[in-house]
């Protein structure tokens, strides 16, 4: 029989009112678990279990914090080959690229045992002599983290680790596709030593948990990642509660390739930031904006660089690129290839649904050229291996291009000039540039986010994370 896995709360693992097999994207015939659904009165009983264990956590001081993270943080470093393989089953990105977000989760949590010792207030005279003025942080309370499914544990991981770091109490929801990586997280957060009801995992949909949690009285602040139109209306709703919300969504990345670039590693970046994950993250470039003097080159050699790329089986030795995560984004992928070339874009290679020896949702990554900005395939969020490449005039068109997009996560720009990378710096509107990088691919230990529809609300991981997860309060004492 499949292993079913149960609800996290309150220190206790309790048996959902359903269950929800969770399938490998690669193999449809492999089914990893059955994971417990919750209802509104699990979660309910998770928020009251974190109400109760708040007073004695805001208050454990911060070694026990640190010591809690720290061996958090080792054990996930010290499975993160079974933690990555597991991560590749459920998901579909590739074990090498499992086992790399699995050490990432691990190296989090290190950071933020280390943020436990690091935390400093301020001490000021007050403008009225004899005062003092004090000004400290505080944890926020409790928070209900909404996590998406295409970093299963990294995203977990980096709002969990600083809510417990700054003393909060903890109610995630994680992504019901993807349920694997969160129970196995909150299995080792159960045997971390912190106490009961500190941390609690309500598994089950969107609709049902997320919508209770953002919903529930006695949470204080909401963490959510996703995609924007439920990121939209959890903002509204933490409005109208008066709830602290943080929200991080899609995006439509641009890279820049400019007539100055090294060919290569223009390719070579692209392709990475393009199509490696399956496209599925939210700092993928689906948007090649290449100035004329190199389009012609960079088309060939990208048609070139894809035909070498191998889609296959998350956990198959040579995977460049795995299955997309589910049917409905599979779907949604290759309705995107129907409209580019409704829309009169070239496609340039792949777009194709594949068929493998076992069933799963493959696909070729596509690449369009001869697409223009103004469609669809350009201005809204794909969140697969499909990406377009528009041509451009000059670097001040190539900017204007890159800047003409509801969204502003991460922009990047391929040059040998210092002046077009220091200008492209200064001037994207992005919050996160990347110059000769992929737009993908980001440290673990500094802000993290972005602008315009990409996101609201103060910056996650590194030590701006304390924004979100501290109120601060200024005392004054007569001295
Ligand atoms: P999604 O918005 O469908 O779901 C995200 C989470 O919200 C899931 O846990 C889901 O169950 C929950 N949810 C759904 N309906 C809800 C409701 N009514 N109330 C409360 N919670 C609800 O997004 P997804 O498909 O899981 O993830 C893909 C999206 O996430 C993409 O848009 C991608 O760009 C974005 N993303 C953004 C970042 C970032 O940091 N900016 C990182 C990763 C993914």
């Amino acid at each position: 029989m499949t292993q079913r896995h149960d609800n996290l709360i309150n220190g206790e693992w309790l048996a959902g009112t359903g269950y929800a097999p969770n399938l490998n994207p690669s193999n449809l015939a492999d089914v990893i678990g059955e994971y417990a659904q919750g209802d509104a009165a699990q979660l309910d009983a998770a928020v009251r279990a974190a109400r109760a264990a708040f007073p004695a956590w805001a208050t454990s001081g911060i070694q026990a914090r640190f010591d809690a993270l720290d061996k958090i943080g080792s054990e996930i470093l010290a499975r993160k080959e079974e933690l990555g393989t597991l991560l590749a089953r459920e998901e579909g990105k590739t074990r090498a690229e499992g086992i790399g977000e699995a050490a990432r989760a691990g190296a989090i949590f290190k950071f933020f045992a280390g943020e436990c010792l690091r935390g400093a207030g301020e001490t000021l005279p007050s403008v009225r002599p004899g005062i003092g003025v004090e000004i400290t942080r505080e944890p926020v309370g409790v928070v209900g983290l909404i996590t998406p499914w295409n970093f299963p544990i990294a995203i977990p991981a980096w709002k969990i680790a600083p809510a417990l770091a700054y003393g909060n109490c903890v109610v995630l929801k994680p992504a019901d596709l993807v349920p694997g990586c969160a129970w196995a997280l909150a299995e080792i957060i159960s045997r971390s030593g912190i106490p009961a009801g500190v941390f609690n995992l309500v598994m089950g949909r969107g609709s049902v948990i997320g919508d209770a949690l953002v919903n529930h009285p006695g949470i204080d602040a909401i963490s959510f990642t996703g995609s924007q139109g439920v990121g939209a209306r959890i903002a509204a709703a933490c409005a109208q509660n008066l709830k602290k919300v943080q929200l991080e969504m899609g995006g439509k990345n641009p890279q820049v390739v400019l007539d100055d670039a090294d060919l290569a590693q223009a390719v070579e970046l692209s392709v990475q930031s393009a199509f490696y994950s399956t496209g599925q993250r939210c700092t993928a470039s689906s948007r090649l904006i290449v100035t004329e003097g190199i389009y012609p080159k960079f088309v060939a050699a990208m048609q070139e660089r894809m035909a070498k790329i191998r889609v296959g089986d998350a956990l198959a030795q040579g995977t460049d690129i795995g299955p997309v995560a589910s049917l409905s984004q599979l779907e949604q992928d290759l309705s995107y290839i129907e409209i580019g070339q409704g829309e009169g874009a070239l496609l340039a290679a792949g777009g194709e649904r594949l068929k493998l020896a076992t069933d799963g949702y493959y696909m070729t990554p596509a690449l369009f050229s001869e697409s223009s900005q103004d469609m669809r395939i350009n201005r809204e969020e794909i969140f697969g291996p499909v990406a377009s490449i528009i041509r451009v005039k000059d670097y001040e068109a190539a900017l204007a291009c890159a800047n003409d997009t509801p969204f502003g996560l991460s922009a990047g720009i391929a040059t040998s000039s210092l002046k077009y990378a220091t200008h492209f710096k200064r001037h994207s509107q992005a919050g996160m540039v990347m110059v000769n990088l992929p737009t993908a691919g980001v440290d673990y230990h500094v802000p993290f986010g972005g602008r315009k529809g990409s996101s609201y609300g103060p910056r996650e991981q590194g030590r701006y994370a304390q924004e979100f997860f501290t109120t601060v309060k200024t005392a004054y004492t007569l001295a």
